[in-house]
This record gives structure tokens, sequence and C-alpha cells, in this order.
């Protein structure tokens, strides 16, 4: 069932999407090359327990991490290790969740290290940009495939494709709630968009074919043809005074 928000509740949203932006920040300050995933890690969740939060994430079906975080055709819920080093060229993704006072929020940045390739670089403008196609479609009266149709119109503009095995969600009192919000869909069709719902838009996006596969680690998703896969995703509000973005810092 969809838990719809009301002001109070997308108030407090905000403080736990603002914990989660922060704790985005601080890691993005600290990628640079010859850092591990779990130093990263670290840092968010200090960044995290600081304020007051828990990480979302830690402990969640037994994820032995605060953060997930991918690197390169890794495409989301890659397990922070100490032997993950970041290396020049690479691309991170980094996706981080802060539960406070009763309310999850949810975020991902694609953090290039170093200098990275014209390809690289495309990839991640691609997944931003659908991002906010997705986002502007993210309106009472509207519906969830409006969503996900902008966002794979858009990244299809560039050859690349929007994964279909994982998708978004709505977020609350749970970090994944009803509905689903694929990043592909029929304009249109769907459940109907009404203020109030609050939803994680996350598209993840591949240069190549969008099929996935799982590690035997039994977390980590990768390309199924080894290319590289960017992730972008906010926790959003619907409301009469339009789309709200919770996690900015
Ligand atoms: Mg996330
Ligand atoms: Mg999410």
């Amino acid at each position: 069932m969809i838990q719809v928000k009301n002001q109070n509740q997308i108030v407090a949203m905000k403080e736990a999407g603002r914990i989660t932006a922060q704790a985005l920040l601080a890691a993005r300050e600290c990628v640079r090359e010859g850092v591990s995933t779990y130093e990263i890690d670290q840092v968010i969740r200090n960044t995290i327990e600081r304020a007051g939060a828990k990480p979302s994430f830690l402990g969640y079906a037994g994820f032995p991490g605060s953060a997930c975080i991918s690197i390169n055709d890794e495409v989301i819920h890659g397990i922070p290790s100490k032997t993950r080093i970041l290396k020049e060229g690479d691309i991170v993704k980094i996706d981080v969740g802060a539960f406070y006072k009763g309310y999850h929020g949810d975020s991902a940045r694609t953090i290039p290290v170093g200098k990275v390739s014209e390809q690289a670089l495309r990839l991640i403008e691609a997944t931003e940009k659908s991002f906010w196609a997705g986002i502007a479609q993210a309106q009472a009266g509207n519906r969830v495939g409006d969503i996900g149709h902008a966002i794979e119109s858009c990244v299809q503009e560039y050859g690349y494709s929007a994964v279909r095995r994982y998708v978004g969600h709505g977020i609350g009192h749970e970090l994944h709630e009803a509905p689903d919000v694929p990043n592909f869909g029929t304009a249109g069709r769907g459940v109907r968009l009404c203020n109030g719902m609050v939803i994680a838009v996350e598209p993840m996006i591949n240069v190549g074919v969008c099929d996935v596969k799982e590690m035997s680690d039994g977390w980590t998703v990768k390309t199924a043809d080894g290319k590289l896969s960017a992730h972008y995703e906010n926790t959003v509000a619907i409301t009469a005074d339009g789309v709200l973005v919770l996690t900015e810092a």
C-alpha cells in the first residue's frame, strides 16, 4: 500500500534527506586514487552517526556496509572493502541512506576518480539528466510510467540503456515502500501519482546492454557485458507546490 505523507511528515523526511546528502558530500570529498571503499564507507557512517542518525543500509537484509559502493561495471550494491582501492579513471557509485526520527533518506551519485574517459563523463551526465527528466513528470495526476518513460527516452538518445531488474521505490518509515518506480515504462500507464507521495527516483544507466548479473558475494550487481554503469538518485516529494528534492545538503 502506498503511504502518502502529510506536510509534517515531509518536513521530517527532509531532515533525513539532509543528513543523507551531507554523508554523500563527505564521501565525495574523500574520493581519490588510493582510497579504499572501506575508508569511504567509514566517512559516511561517521557523518550519519554524528548527526544522530543511523545508516539505513547497515544490516539491511544483512548488508555489511553503511553505503553501497560500486566501481565501473558494478551497477549497485557493491560491498565496501579494505581491498577495493580506487584508481585514476574509475567511476565510483556511492549510494547512501540515513534513518532519522523514523524516516529514511536515500540518494546516490556517480563520482569520477581523477581524470576519466570522455565516455564515462558522458554517461554520468546522461544519467543525471535522465533523473531530472524523470522527476519533471513527478506530479499529481501523472503516472509512474510517465517517470520511467522520460528516463528511458532520455538515455536512449545517448545510445544507453536503463537497467530494468532494479527500480526506484516509495520511501518513508521503510527504506523500500510501494510503489516501484522503474526507469522504463509507458507514458500514461502505471500507478497514479498524488501529492504526498515520496519516492526515490534512481536511474541506473548502462553504456551497453541493460542486462545485469549478480555476483557470488550475494550483493554486487554488475553489467552483463562488462561495460560502464552510472547511478543517480534522490528522494523526492510530490507536492502541490511541485516536486521537492529532499536529499539536498
Ligand atoms: Mg539508494
Ligand atoms: Mg533507492
